[in-house]
């Protein structure tokens, strides 16, 4: 696994730098193609041409954590704060409906109060309650006779809003969220600890993922790819972790530097004298290597081609598309939020509305040959089949 990601990158560490000489660029490329055309083949067997949405808002950028990569971190002084109104959101998420997106990833900052989970579980109902009743107009039946498993009806809700007690999990899942976002970042519990603050612990991350696994959510998580420190054998190491956890969506992308954070010294002090556009191509290729790594070994799950590989190349997702990934994210916060949750330079869309990342998206799926699967809340089959 290490040595097919090091196609065209010198193992154990992330140094950048083309293939030594001709012959072994060559044998890269090759590796590459084989890597990448096998990721598509195991994707099209599950999935046809198929890719589904989940729409993703941004529903606030506060945060009391310091994850030393993040721009919305605590001691982050640049952002400028905010938090959606409940009514806004939930407009968001009929926009989402009726515009046939399956699923609605609420994301945000992180705040571990009885105020924030009186706010999700109010934002979970009103949403699971709202587009039910969308759902039963929408076929012309009675909610009442809609089937006593909701599974399929009105949207699919999925969380991304970090480390919580075990009872959070449970009172949110009671409240109706289906699926759970959180990244472990990197299996690697050293490297995971020189990016985070010592009070943020791995052990504590992988007992998230368990609890809510446990609990019945169809959980999410993933790493950035290209962190200081980083080697091959760490991402090889990443999946590994994603097959024993059993995770039904895969979410990666290239770590990219934001001013002012800890993590953007560190790879100053690593990369600083590199030409930093290759670099972050390298990056995009190596991420795209990760998710058909991912594939292959995986199968039926879910793998997202995120936004942040967008930030390096207009057509990244586009790319990741092609190389193993079925799923799309496309940003539906209202866009006087979107500049405020800048997590990294360069995110790309903050000045889009949400119509506008549709048809956009859209049109960029027919390019690599994809189609929208609309209106689905698009479960992996692997879920389907550990229940
Ligand atoms: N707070 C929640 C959490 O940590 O799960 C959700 C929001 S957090 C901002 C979402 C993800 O953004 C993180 O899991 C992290 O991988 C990604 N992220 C943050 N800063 C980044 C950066 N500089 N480059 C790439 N991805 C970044």
């Amino acid at each position: 696994m290490e040595a097919l990601l090091a196609a065209t990158t010198p193992a154990p560490t992330l140094l950048p730098g083309a293939a030594a000489t001709k012959e072994a660029g060559e044998h890269a490329r090759l590796l590459d193609n084989a890597l990448f055309a096998h990721a598509e083949s195991v994707s099209s067997r599950f999935f046809g041409r198929d890719v589904y949405y989940r729409g993703i808002v941004e529903f606030s950028n506060v945060c009391e954590n310091d994850c030393g990569y993040c721009g919305i971190r605590k001691h982050q002084r640049r952002a400028r704060r905010y938090s959606m109104p409940k009514q806004e959101v939930v407009e968001t998420a009929e926009w989402a409906f009726r515009h046939r997106m399956g699923t609605l990833m609420l994301q945000s900052g992180e705040l571990n109060t009885p105020q924030r989970l009186k706010y999700l579980v109010d934002v979970v109902r009103a949403v699971k309650e709202r587009t039910t009743a969308l759902d039963a107009e929408q076929r012309s039946i009675d909610p009442a006779a809609l089937p006593k498993d909701r599974t399929g009806v009105g949207l699919c809700v999925a969380l991304s809003v970090g480390e919580l007690p075990r009872e959070q999990y449970q009172t949110l899942k009671d409240a109706g969220a289906d699926r759970y976002l959180l990244r472990i970042e990197s299996s690697n519990p050293e490297l995971y600890a020189s990016i985070h603050p010592p009070a943020q612990k791995w052990e504590n991350r992988v007992r998230c993922l368990r609890d809510l696994k446990d609990i019945g959510f169809m959980i999410g998580t993933g790493v950035m790819v290209g962190l200081p420190g980083q080697s091959l054998r760490d991402l090889a190491g990443d999946v590994m972790f994603f097959r024993d956890l059993g995770a039904d969506m895969i979410g990666m992308g290239p770590y990219i530097t934001e001013a002012g954070t800890p993590v953007a010294d560190m790879w100053q002090r690593q990369f600083g004298g590199v030409d930093k556009p290759a670099h972050m191509r390298e990056m995009l290729t190596l991420t795209t290597r990760m998710n058909a790594l991912a594939r292959v070994t995986l199968g039926n799950v879910n793998i997202a081609a995120t936004t942040a590989l967008q930030a390096i190349d207009a057509v990244g997702r586009e790319i990741a598309l092609r190389r193993g990934a079925n799923v799309l994210m496309p940003i539906l916060t209202p866009t006087k939020y979107r500049e405020h949750y800048t997590l990294y330079e360069g995110k790309p869309c903050i000045t889009d509305t949400a119509e506008e990342c549709q048809k956009c998206l859209n049109a960029r799926l027919s390019m690599v040959d994809k189609k929208l699967k609309p209106g689905v809340w698009g479960d992996p089959p692997s879920f389907r089949q550990s229940v």
